[in-house]
């Protein structure tokens, strides 16, 4: 019996927990790699009140979980209380909110619709969930619920005191869970991280990435594979956002790409390394082009003559009119405005003898002209079709001392690595990223290493 056998189980459950949704069938390929989780759900549900918005989620571990609820549970153990939770239903207003809690507390009921901060509680979203600590004879001691401040990582906590009630917004004490899924692409990389029940900012990070190695527009393959290891943080059982990527592998045309995420000793400043120590982030990007979920759809059905050194010294890349063109690399603006048969064109100087040309624009970004610093990422116009143009592409050449080259033939400048101390650490963390990776890996050979 392999170590997957055993763990299937739990992917069951999961998926029959999901039968409701109209994702299951997709699912079951990305399942597989979820094997091996524990689902040990401490009042977290793989549950979604909203399939739309909010994530399926499989519970991998908490590390270091607060005690969400402290002041909760300290009622909840004193003699004469219990906690009652329910889930703002639509239609719901605030005397069928508090009848379904078990309140019948006139008093709390007017001050929750006066008190100002008190009165969010009557706009909840449906599927918010709102506690409430309350005496056998229904009088309310304490509610509190998830609000949607900007970030939705506040509080709002209804006390009874001495005095009378008081209603107070306070930071969310977040809990930090970590999550791994797999997939594998068929037709896009959205469709793939989709079946994987996978949030669009962490498919956004995992193109990020790779973006030194992979052109996500038109280099991903039928069959490509990818196992990701990201946070997300939740209150009281509610997800409330994704957080960073910890470890993303993707095997690209039998190629396989691993970065796991190094920063300092509290978790920022960082960078993305392979498991060698050596940086993935290299001086250029292998695309110009922004990949979005607008552009993926376009990215399978890429031109034969897109993405290919061609005799005019170019790449051309296929993509919507509007698609946004990013500096490969940091540098400054040397010509920005129509010329020609490159229509509106950015050149930029990278400093050496490096320089960049970008072609046949819809329009130039605000602020980009001669002189103008640019970073490696920064949007410096979008795709058009102006000059000697066919379609809408993008024309991009890469120079070396003024002499269009073929980017891929040029040897990279050395990237960062990392060394001595710092060296030592990232390789404890590589351990346990590489762990969790193998046990994502439906190759059976690399179970069997273990
Ligand atoms: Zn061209």
């Amino acid at each position: 019996m392999s170590l997957r056998d055993k763990a299937l189980p739990p992917a069951r459950r999961l998926l029959a927990s999901l039968r409701a949704t109209p994702k299951t069938k997709i699912l079951a390929t990305a399942a597989v790699g979820m094997s091996l989780i524990a689902f040990g759900a401490a009042g977290v549900a793989p549950y979604a009140p909203d399939a739309s918005e909010l994530p399926v989620t499989v519970k991998v571990e908490e590390l270091g979980v607060p005690d969400l609820a402290g002041q909760i549970d300290a009622q909840r153990s004193a003699p004469g209380s219990f906690v009652a939770e329910e889930r703002i239903r639509a239609g719901d207003n605030l005397a069928s909110l508090l009848d379904r809690l078990g309140v019948a507390d006139r008093e709390a009921a007017a001050f929750i619709r006066s008190d100002t901060e008190a009165r969010a509680l009557t706009s909840l979203r449906p599927g918010q969930r709102v506690q409430a600590v309350i005496n056998t004879n229904g009088k309310l001691l304490s509610a509190s619920t998830l609000i949607a401040d900007q970030r939705a990582e506040r509080r709002l906590v209804i006390e009874r005191s001495a005095a009378g009630f008081i209603a107070k917004k306070e930071p969310a004490p977040l809990e930090r869970h970590v999550e791994m899924r797999s997939g594998e692409i068929r037709s896009s990389l959205f469709a793939a991280t989709d079946a994987a029940q996978i949030p669009d900012p962490v498919a956004m990070q995992i193109v990020d990435i790779f973006s030194s190695d992979i052109d996500f527009a038109s280099d991903l393959r039928r069959g490509d594979r990818f196992e990701v290891i990201y946070e997300t943080f939740w209150q009281n059982g509610e997800w409330v956002r994704t957080g960073r990527v910890l470890g993303a592998s993707f095997k690209n045309d039998g190629k396989t790409y691993q970065a796991i995420w190094f920063g300092d000793a509290h978790g920022e400043n960082g960078g993305y390394y392979d498991p060698e120590g050596k940086s993935l982030k290299k001086a250029f990007l292998k695309s110009p082009l922004q990949f979005s979920r607008v552009s993926s759809g376009f990215a399978m059905r890429v031109h034969p003559i897109s993405g290919m050194w061609k005799q005019h010294k170019g790449i051309d890349f296929a993509a919507p009119i509007g698609t946004p063109i990013r500096a490969t690399s940091d540098g400054y603006v040397d010509f920005a405005g129509g010329q020609g048969g490159y229509g509106n064109v950015v050149v930029i100087q990278h400093g050496g003898s490096y320089s960049t040309a970008y072609a046949h624009m819809s329009r130039i970004a605000p602020g980009v002209r001669k002189g103008t610093r640019v970073s490696q990422g920064e949007v410096i116009g979008y795709v058009g079709t102006s000059g000697w143009s066919t379609g809408p592409h993008l024309h991009y050449e890469f120079r070396v001392n003024n002499d269009a080259r073929d980017p891929n033939s040029i040897t990279a400048p050395q990237v960062q690595m990392l060394t001595g101390a710092s060296f030592h650490q990232f390789r404890q963390q590589a351990a346990e990223i590489k762990h969790r990776f193998r046990l994502m890996s439906p190759e059976p050979t690399q179970l069997a290493a273990r």
